[in-house]
């Protein structure tokens, strides 16, 4: 599945400040991050060359850290100029790219207080592979056996690798069932998001509706959309949203650096047609992305 294994591809990989062979790039079985989850990332894309909101990334993994508890040892322009320079190495034009920051071997306990930090970046080639017609007919979500954590319970705005145990437990649980992710509530039963995707319902009014990023990430892809969304004249209300008002819902998409803007067909047994607010924005944010014009000139 998915091409050769993340472990054991060419080119090269940005750790600790310089670019090592792909293969290279490890690390000890006794790394404080395995044990205990002390590692935080990004997941950027890059569109014809250039990284989309590239500093917001960095300066949210920088803020992931500092969430952790702990300090990154490159400032953001070293990051962002490693991340740039980390697709060059690899040619690559049209792709994701991964930075990651963790604690090390130094210490290996609840407490991690001298342990050093570590930072690689990694990006390989991905492009959307669905026509616009065949991504219009909406993804399949089912809620969740599990829920968002309260802001009390975790660091819930951090983009940190622990958070993503209930992702991982969500998402295989809705998959064995042949849905294709799921949707979290959060801890007061609330819509959340998916598993790595935020989200946004059409309901009867002309408006936008969103879940409060109070206990999930405030998505890069999010806030860009709802930006697009206002430029056309759109209101987007951020409130909360019970499950019982999907039964309302006309349009549901999803937003996620990954996912872009991703149309929803049905949650549970509700069904929705993804429809003019959904590809208006699918449109406005290839656009923004910079995939439009990339797409136009590898068709022409
Ligand atoms: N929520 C979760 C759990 C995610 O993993 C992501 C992807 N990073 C998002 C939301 C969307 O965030 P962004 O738009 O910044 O990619």
């Amino acid at each position: 599945m998915g091409g050769p294994s993340f472990d054991d591809r060419d080119g090269l990989i940005w750790y600790d400040g310089e670019l090592v062979p792909w293969r290279d790039a490890t690390l000890h079985v006794l790394t404080h991050a395995l044990h205990y989850a002390s590692a935080v990332f990004e997941g950027e894309r890059a569109y014809a060359g250039n990284i989309f909101k590239l500093t917001e990334h960095t300066e949210r993994l920088h803020a992931s850290a500092e969430a952790l508890g702990f300090e990154l040892p490159f400032s953001v322009a070293e990051i962002d100029r490693a991340c740039e320079e980390t697709c060059k190495a690899n040619g690559i034009v049209d792709g994701y790219v991964r930075p990651v920051a963790w604690r090390g071997s130094e210490m290996m306990g609840v407490s991690a207080q001298e342990t050093a930090i570590h930072v690689a970046i990694a990006t390989w080639p991905w492009s959307s592979y669905f026509s616009p017609e065949a991504r219009m007919k909406g993804i399949r979500l089912k809620t969740a056996p599990w829920r968002r954590p309260a802001p009390g319970t975790a660091p819930v705005h951090a983009k940190a690798a622990g958070l993503y145990m209930i992702c991982t437990l969500s998402k295989h649980a809705v998959e064995s069932e042949g849905y294709d992710d799921a949707l979290m509530l959060d801890w007061r039963g609330q819509i959340a998001e998916s598993t790595g995707a935020n989200i946004f319902v059409v309901m009867g009014d002309d408006r936008l509706h969103t879940p409060t990023p109070d206990c999930f990430l405030d998505g890069i892809t999010r806030r860009t959309v709802i930006g697009l969304a206002e430029a056309r004249g759109i209101e987007v209300v951020e409130r909360a949203i019970l499950p019982e008002e999907l039964a309302n819902a006309t349009e549901v998409f999803l937003t996620g650096t990954a996912a872009e803007v991703t149309p929803v067909g049905s949650i549970d047994d509700h069904q929705f047609a993804p429809g003019e607010t959904t590809r208006a924005l699918m449109e406005d944010y290839d656009k923004a992305t910079g995939k439009a014009a990339a797409d136009a000139a590898s068709a022409a």
